[in-house]
């Protein structure tokens, strides 16, 4: 997902030539099957579509993808609810939810297109070397000489690695359930986030009156909902989710995530970058990897597409310091939010509610906290 959006983000922003490199194969015209592009939906900002408006391909990704009008944030058995809503905002909407296959198949068929991005797949780099010019790539046993490396290949990242760049790992011990859920009534454009004794819960509206659920868990509880046949499963759903979500009535396939937050330790060195899942991952509770990683792209592809040198290190550095804040705040809430809100202490879980509730109150802290979320 990161490579391909980057590859055309580099291209719009005037760079000559791209080579884009993914070990899975892709099949011209086909809805791509490769670890980015699974059975999950990705929940696109504002910001984000507004990136893909830029690259013209917000139309076609909005042709199967559904709005968010509203986010509904509330928590089991208490009182604390907060809407946020795209008309309080003057936006058409609050963002939008797109399958992944869908998103891979728009990405890739703009790469394909464009004759100066070279799609190779699948295909192995095997070995880099340093050169005083860019790095020197073996790529399928041939060897070409690049101005600009970029570690785009996910949290395990064997790019990142030959860099000699470290990463922290951290498991959570809890996994992300998924799913599409199919409805018996219209969703109307709302995600739902709930706040639940095991992890948090979200189902973000889907076309053709479906949504997508994450839930995350400790692992153990996953295996157990996992283990569930569909009826059971649905029924183990609906006993927590809110009333003000719709009725649920069939439930697809299941597949799993482990949650493992990754933070490489550099992402920038001379004619190298680190981003996406390479650079950071964070927990899926708010829709924000990719949103935060597009924001990363937009700004390397802004800096460095159309320079003579664009593996600069003074160029890569201060994209990277410019990037800093926007991470380092993201990744703090999407840590902070689910701890705040396992923490049992009543007096602790009474503040929280407050802090549901003031957020619902205070017009001004709801706008702030939609405008960060909505990367604006
Ligand atoms: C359950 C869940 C829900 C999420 N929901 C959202 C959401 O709603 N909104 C949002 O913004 N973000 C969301 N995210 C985060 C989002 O999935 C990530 O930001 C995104 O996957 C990052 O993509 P990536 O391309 O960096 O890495 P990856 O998805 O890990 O892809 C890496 C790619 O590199 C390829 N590769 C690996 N090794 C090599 C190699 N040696 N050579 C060549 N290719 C290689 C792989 O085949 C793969 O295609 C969610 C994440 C999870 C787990």
């Amino acid at each position: 997902m990161a490579g391909a959006a980057l590859a055309l983000l580099l291209r719009h922003h005037g760079a000559a030539a791209v080579t884009l490199v993914e070990s899975h194969a892709i099949r011209a015209g086909e809805p791509p099957d490769t670890p980015s592009f699974d059975a999950r939906s990705t929940a696109l900002s504002a910001g984000s579509l507004a990136i893909l408006e830029r690259l013209g391909l917000l139309d076609t990704v909005l042709e199967r993808a559904a709005a968010i009008d509203t986010v509904h944030v509330s928590r089991r058995e208490r009182l604390g609810i907060t809407r946020l809503n795209a008309a309080e905002h003057a936006l058409p909407r609050l963002g939008a939810v797109v399958e992944n296959r869908w998103f891979g198949h728009v990405l890739l068929g703009a790469v394909e297109a464009d004759p100066a991005i070279e799609l190779r797949a699948p295909a192995s780099v095997s070995a880099i070397a340093r050169e005083s010019d860019g790095y020197r790539v073996t790529l399928d046993g041939e060897e070409r000489l690049t101005p600009l490396l970029i570690a785009a290949d996910g949290a395990r990242s064997r790019t990142r690695e030959w860099l000699g760049i470290t990463a922290r790992h951290q498991d959570l011990g809890q996994d992300a359930l998924i799913a599409n859920i199919g409805l018996a009534e219209p969703h109307q454009g709302v995600a739902f986030e709930r706040f639940l004794d095991d992890g948090p819960l979200a189902l973000l509206p889907l076309p053709d009156h479906r949504m997508a659920l994450v839930w995350t868990g400790p692992r153990e509880q996953v295996d157990h909902w996992m283990s569930l046949d569909d009826d059971a499963f649905l029924a183990a759903l609906r006993q927590r989710v809110g009333a003000a979500m719709p009725r649920l009535a069939r439930a697809g396939e299941r597949q799993r995530y482990p949650l493992i937050l990754t933070e490489a330790c550099a992402q920038a060195v001379p004619f190298a970058a680190v981003v996406g899942n390479a650079a950071h991952t964070l927990h899926p509770v708010a829709g924000q990897g990719f949103n935060l990683t597009f924001r990363d792209l937009a700004l390397l592809a802004e800096r460095v597409g159309g320079q003579p040198n664009p593996g600069r290190l003074a160029l890569l550095e201060q994209w990277a310091a410019d990037r800093r804040r926007d991470q380092a705040d993201i990744a703090r809430a999407s840590r902070w939010v689910p701890e705040l809100f396992r923490v049992r202490n009543p007096l602790f879980a009474h503040t929280r509610q407050l802090g549901l509730l003031a957020l619902d109150l205070l017009p001004g802290a709801r706008k702030s906290f939609a405008r960060r979320a909505m990367g604006l």
